[in-house]
């Protein structure tokens, strides 16, 4: 990571702490890693999130219901799904620093490395050459560029091979190529490398040994397959049609670094979409599609998204893709859509012993269907919103002189706090009466907050750093007008507005239907 980066990060990651939106766990007994608590400001950012995504996938959409499965699923349930077998990290541990590592990432980030190189060649070269520059002639024919390019692709190759095939020995081999070294050390002191299962268990009452050992579910999809057809006789659907849910997922995750990116407690929001055999790359392309609108449709810059293929498939997937974006620390999987084909349906199906299968009126078949799934993690998600959002600028303050601020632009629907009411002063009752007055008049369209500490320059600065888009600030002309000032966040733009105008005002610039009739 860049020194910028991650000084942007740092900053980012203690603003959330210093102003209510993350907490570690259990901090005063020191925290538990990878596990946080979201505090006043971030619940309310993440609930705004949920909502944003259950509104656009169940709300908004005329083929998608929703659903709320347990956490508990019976233990075969996750032996079909593949997850108690094929669940695994392949893990290398340093003898000297006792550190252990996730060995693809090793080797994924050892390849980074070689690829950056190539493209420092080709950055001096651009510099160098200016508009005459063949980028992509460069690419293929400069000797040093198209050597690194080789290397990378030949060990991009073994990896997929030696993580498809499961085969430890090949990732060792590659650890020991590469000379990759412990990031904490320096160490090159490595074991074997093992297969270690990310699903936590626990005991079921008083049933002891295998048979009454309970998962703590590492995904909510499977929540919804085994609900497949409850749900489709008990709302008459057709296919296509899909179901969604939110909810925790867990995993004891090894590589548990950068913040909420990868916790061992984290929420999920999954959709699986039932459709016709055969017809699974058609709505594979549609989701994209789909997803993708989702995103920029909340102002995210399109350069800060992209679309990366899998190379290396799930065992259940016929075709996969992440929706990356750009964080402070590089491009990372924000979002993943799978072509899953009939993997799930049809495992339960043999496990339980139960059909699993649609009946098509229109052609009076039976058929397992195919699913198309999308699934974002909700921390991913809110990480990525506060990466976006944070923003320190020069502006003007109450004197006119230029200082700086610390700013959440965050879409004003995301915002935790849709409007401040601030009295210009506190020690005049009437205005206080009057702002307390107005606080109750908008408090049941949306979250708002009083505050009536300190001079009116902090106020909004308070109001900046966790984002809220609009102030409402009452002074004396408001005692006889009936009028108060409007503050934007991002314009600083200040209008004068009726009091009794500011809910609706408030609400329409705030509300989802901003975002939905774009
Ligand atoms: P990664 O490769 O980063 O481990 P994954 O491919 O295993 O992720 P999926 O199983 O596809 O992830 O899960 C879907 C989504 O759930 C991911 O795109 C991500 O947003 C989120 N997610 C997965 N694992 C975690 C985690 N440990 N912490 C937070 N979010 C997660």
């Amino acid at each position: 990571m860049a020194t910028n980066q991650e000084d942007l990060f740092k900053k980012i990651t203690s603003h959330c702490k210093e102003y209510g939106f993350i907490f570690q766990s259990s901090e005063i007994y020191d925290g538990l890693s990878a596990v946080y608590d979201y505090g006043p400001y971030g619940s309310e950012l993440k609930n705004n999130i949920k909502s944003y995504w259950w509104k656009s996938m169940v709300q908004m959409h005329d083929h998608i219901i929703g659903i709320d499965s347990a956490i508990f699923m019976h233990p075969k349930t996750w032996k079909a799904s593949g997850h108690v077998d094929a669940f695994n990290d392949p893990l290398i541990d340093n003898k000297d620093s006792k550190k252990r590592y996730r060995a693809d990432v090793l080797i994924e980030e050892a390849i980074e490395k070689i690829m950056a190189k190539a493209e420092k060649e080709i950055e001096k070269a651009r510099n160098r050459f200016g508009e005459s520059f063949d980028e992509a002639l460069y690419r293929t024919t400069n000797p040093r560029v198209t050597e690194y390019l080789t290397k990378a692709q030949s060990l991009t190759d073994r990896l997929t091979k030696a993580m498809s095939e499961n085969d430890m020995e090949a990732l060792k081999n590659l650890i020991l190529d590469l000379e990759i070294a412990d990031p904490d050390s320096g160490s090159r002191n490595w074991t074997e490398v093992r297969q270690f299962n990310l699903m936590f268990n626990t005991q079921l009452g008083n049933i002891a040994g295998e048979e009454g050992k309970l998962y703590l579910r590492p995904e909510t999809a499977q929540g919804i397959f085994v609900n497949f057809l409850n749900v489709q006789k008990t709302t008459r659907q057709k296919i296509p049609f899909g179901i969604a849910q939110i909810g925790k997922a867990f995993r004891n995750e090894i590589v548990a670094r950068q913040f909420i990116f990868r916790m061992r407690e984290f929420e999920q929001m999954e959709m699986q979409f039932f459709v016709k055999p055969g017809e699974e790359m058609k709505w594979y392309e549609y989701w994209k599609e789909y997803r993708m609108k989702w995103h920029t449709a909340l102002g995210t810059p399109e350069t800060k998204l992209k679309f990366h293929n899998h190379e290396n498939l799930a065992h259940y997937a016929n075709a996969a893709v992440d929706i990356q974006f750009e964080f402070p620390f590089g491009f990372r999987e924000l979002e993943g859509i799978h072509s899953r084909t009939d993997f799930d349906l049809k495992s339960h199906q043999e496990m339980s012993g139960k059909k699993l299968q649609y009946f098509d009126p229109e052609s009076n078949e039976n058929f397992i269907p195919y699913v198309v799934e999308t699934s974002i993690g909700l921390d991913r998600m809110f990480l990525a919103m506060m990466s976006q959002a944070y923003t320190e600028e020069m502006v003007p303050d109450a004197e006119g002189q230029e200082a700086q601020r610390i700013v959440l632009k965050l879409h004003p629907a995301l915002a935790p706090i849709k409007c401040a009411v601030l009295p210009l002063v506190k020690n005049k009752p009437e205005l206080v009466e009057l702002a307390r007055k107005i606080q109750y008049q908008i408090k049941p369209l949306f979250m708002c907050q009083y505050d009536d500490k300190d001079a009116i320059g902090r106020r909004y600065r308070r109001q900046d750093a966790i984002g809220t888009p609009y102030c409402v600030t009452v002074d004396f002309e408001s005692l006889e007008d009936g009028m108060v000032t409007l503050r934007e966040r991002d314009s600083l733009r200040q209008e004068r507005i009726s009091i009794t105008e500011i809910g609706k005002i408030v609400l329409e610039k705030t509300g989802w239907e901003q975002i939905f009739n774009q």
